[in-house]
């Protein structure tokens, strides 16, 4: 027990630390200051305050994080501070669950970049692997962000080399782990060398993950963010008791409650996903689809239609909704229940992101009160009942 207790009281002291930390105080290249302050962002949000310092200073990460956080920028500042222009050969590794994730994290990576020169090549399943091979054959090269499983795939042809990583992200490390991808990391990290600093981020801390640490990181620094203070803050959780037969009902009423719903509505299933969909736009709602039998390109599509606005309410699957960074989406609503507390917490936080406000409603059924009563117990914070908008 002692050493979880030392933990514990270390996190709480790095937490109290981070009070007032600015962009100014942080040490990294002006240029990177002035991709920051083109974001718009003014003060480093909670884990960035915690873990900027620390990987600026070249230790090892766990960050706690769920995303919303802040967590990206506070891997990727360091690891462009880190790259040196001289260098040859890939000198940053990012591992992702999903390609939209790693796609997302790739333009966070540009954009960080002085002028936006770092253009990092992605390794992403799904994808045709010659543009990959050719992408990484180009001299200027650096920075790669992947999936575990294309990028192995591109170990075991030899179109990959690692030997000259110098830093490394596990990003969403539960949720790869979820995935199945345990054996693969593991694989990978093999080939980087064991001088790498490497930082870990994730939103839950089940025991794989401190294994993972265990093996494969060097004293790394634990922090956290309490869950208050993450930008899940903003999210009004509630839920609504229907029969089941009418939960279409019920989130045809939610929407027509809205002005102009930006809506997430999350199924269990690829083929709830379609029935779900094709019903909204029977109805007459503009509907988009987003489930992992889609090919990326009619993906992307669905995700560029949703977050512009033409498309009002997205019905997706976990896993194709994983990481999804969409601005202003008003509300998450679970249509089918999430299967624990870790997918509530992921669904929940594609609303209300960057210190906006938004709405995460689940839709209970009957039959699923047990099974939500779990997932309620789970939470830090209160899920309040609240009874469906009378139709108008
Ligand atoms: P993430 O948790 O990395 O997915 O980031 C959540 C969102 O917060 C993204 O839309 C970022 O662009 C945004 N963001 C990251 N850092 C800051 C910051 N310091 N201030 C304001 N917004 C930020």
């Amino acid at each position: 027990m002692a050493p979880q207790e030392t933990q514990e009281t270390q996190e709480t002291q790095e937490t109290r630390e981070t009070q007032n930390v600015t962009f100014a105080d942080l040490h990294f290249s002006a240029e990177i200051k002035k991709a920051v302050a083109a974001q718009g962002w003014e003060t480093p949000t909670p884990i960035q305050s915690l873990a900027l310092p620390v990987l600026l200073g070249g230790e090892d990460v766990v960050g706690l994080a769920q995303t919303g956080s802040g967590k990206t920028a506070a891997f990727c500042i360091p690891l462009l501070e880190r790259l040196d222009g001289r260098a040859r050969g890939v000198q940053a590794l990012v591992l992702a669950p999903t390609r939209e994730l790693a796609n997302q994290t790739a333009a966070e990576l540009q954009k960080l970049s002085p002028e936006g020169t770092q253009k990092p090549v992605v390794l992403c399943g799904g994808m045709p692997i010659n543009p990959q091979i050719k992408a990484l054959r180009r001299k200027t090269t650096s920075v790669v962000v992947g999936t575990p499983g294309r990028t192995l795939d591109h170990l075991n042809r030899g179109t990959l080399k690692l030997d000259s990583v110098g830093y490394l992200v596990l990003d969403e490390a539960d949720r790869m782990l979820d995935m199945g991808f345990a054996p693969d990391v593991g694989r990978i990290l093999s080939y980087t060398s064991a001088e790498r600093q490497t930082a870990l981020f994730s939103a839950t801390m089940p025991n794989e993950i401190r294994k993972v640490v265990d093996r494969h990181m060097r004293s790394p620094k634990w922090l956290r963010v309490e869950a208050e203070t993450t930008t899940v803050e903003g999210v009004e959780q509630v839920y609504y008791k229907v029969d089941g037969k009418e939960k279409t009902r019920a989130l045809r009423a939610m929407l027509d409650a809205e002005e102009e719903p930006l809506a997430i509505v999350f199924r269990r299933t690829k083929h709830g996903a379609t029935k779900l969909h094709r019903q909204l736009e029977k109805d007459g709602y503009s509907s988009g689809l987003l489930h992992g039998g889609k090919t990326q390109s009619q993906r992307d599509k669905a995700i560029a239609a949703f977050a512009k606005g033409r498309t009002r309410v997205l019905v997706a699957t976990n896993v194709a909704a994983r990481g999804l960074d969409i601005p202003d989406v008003s509300h998450v609503i679970n249509y089918d229940l999430p299967e624990d507390v870790d997918t509530y917490v992921h669904r929940i936080g594609r609303t209300a992101r960057a210190g906006k406000e938004g709405v995460a409603a689940t839709i209970v059924a009957n039959d699923e009160k047990r099974d939500f009563d779990k997932i309620k117990r789970g939470l830090p914070v209160e899920v309040r009942e609240s009874r469906l908008p009378a139709r108008s």
